[in-house]
């Protein structure tokens, strides 16, 4: 059956089936690293593309074609590629359509890796890149260049949680011919699809909501075109990042539940989010779904929910921080997000303690900043948990 008219839910289910011969009802795992052809002739139609079929697992394997078909049914792009990690993913889709003499834009709250790389790793080629406040129009406006030929969009922002307005970038893009490419990986599909809003490719994570389950690494580049396909393709066989048969089975057992963590997510944050705000310990919280967000009306304008990532910030700045780390049990002390289990990470003491605080506050990460990623346990656990964490913080 064909799951193009199937509703997002189901199509979590049945998406990317592929096309065993035994008729198992999941993909079997292909953990092979080579193809046997059946004859020379065979062998010479695989290479010169007149006939279907795999060849060696770097160009393509049933298990990973499975589920790249499943994300770009989710997504609404012609097919995926699936790559090694998220990282992989977006150095593949900027080395694919970047030449030297090229600038980019950027949102300047990006993950941060990927400030590094367009900032760091392809300005030694000759790329330049403008990083920008994306939720401001006239700044993305204000930053078109006669060369500019990527616009790589975060929303939510990380870890800020800004919201930038695809739709309105995405105009801003077409009309000065460059790409857009967005990274989705805060929302997954399930809340947020960029494709439908004009953005060219998108890029994910595996490795967070996608996967959900926290034992995975991975990535995947969604174009719309079958063109721009046709060049990924291309550039990801010759830079190696794909991802192997195995962890492309867990990514898409995971996909089977998405929409379900998803809702999950989405409940548990904004309950969370709520209750910190009420607090007399917290100064301010971030959550896309709380009203005192200052992008609230687009969030709920762009996506169906906004996710399972809270910033806050603690009165008694970086005691308070380490003071909530030392005193929480259910909430695991980690980076990553987006999985089952919910996270918390304190980035003026963790990520962030080797940069000094003058570049910390410039990146908008105050000393008692605190990023959670909610899971999908009874939310009133997660509460108690924080809540005796924040009876013993000293807040100044
Ligand atoms: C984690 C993350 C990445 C990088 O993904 P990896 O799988 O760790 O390489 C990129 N973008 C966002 C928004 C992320 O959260």
């Amino acid at each position: 059956m064909t799951h193009k008219n199937l509703l997002m839910d189901s199509r979590c289910v049945h998406a990317g089936v592929g096309d065993d011969v035994h008729g198992a009802v999941v993909p079997p795992i292909y953990q092979t690293s080579t193809f046997k052809f059946k004859d020379a002739q065979h062998g010479a139609d695989l290479f010169a593309g007149k006939q279907k079929g795999y060849i060696y697992t770097r160009l393509g394997n049933p298990t990973v074609a499975a589920l790249e078909e499943a994300l770009a049914s989710l997504e609404g792009g012609f097919l995926g590629l699936g790559c090694a990690s998220g990282m992989a993913a977006i150095h593949t889709a900027l080395a694919t359509f970047l030449d030297t003499g090229d600038h980019v834009i950027s949102s300047e709250s990006v993950y941060g890796p990927v400030t590094s790389l367009l900032g760091g790793f392809f300005s030694r080629f000759g790329i330049q890149t403008s990083f920008v406040d994306s939720s401001d129009l006239s700044a993305v406006r204000d930053a078109v260049r006669p060369n500019t030929r990527m616009i790589h969009i975060e929303t939510p922002g990380n870890p800020t949680l800004v919201v930038s307005d695809l739709a309105a970038i995405a105009e801003i893009a077409k009309e000065n011919g460059a790409k857009m490419m967005v990274d989705n990986t805060f929302l997954s599909p399930i809340l947020q699809r960029p494709l439908e809003l004009g953005a060219d490719i998108v890029v994910h994570s595996l490795t967070k909501f996608l996967n959900g389950h926290a034992d995975v690494v991975g990535g995947i580049i969604i174009p719309k075109t079958e063109e721009d396909y046709h060049r990924l393709r291309q550039a990801l066989n010759l830079a190696g990042g794909t991802i192997d048969p195995f962890n492309a089975f867990l990514v898409h057992r995971g996909i089977k539940t998405l929409a379900l963590r998803m809702a999950r997510h989405c409940e548990n944050a904004q309950e969370v989010a709520e209750y910190l705000e009420k607090h007399d310990k917290v100064a301010w919280v971030r959550y896309p779904g709380l009203p005192s967000h200052p992008h609230y009306e687009l969030s709920k304008r762009q996506t169906s929910g906004h996710g399972g990532v809270i910033s806050f910030e603690l009165k008694g700045g970086l005691e308070a921080g380490r003071t909530l780390m030392g005193s929480v049990h259910l909430a695991q002390l980690a980076v990553s997000l987006g999985g089952v289990e919910t996270l918390i990470q304190h980035p003026a003491s963790m990520t962030h303690a080797g940069m000094s605080r003058d570049l910390r506050e410039r990146a908008g990460i105050a000393d008692g900043l605190v990023r959670l990623s909610i899971g999908i346990e009874a939310p009133t656990d997660i509460i108690e948990d924080l809540e005796g964490g924040l009876a013993l913080v000293v807040a100044a």
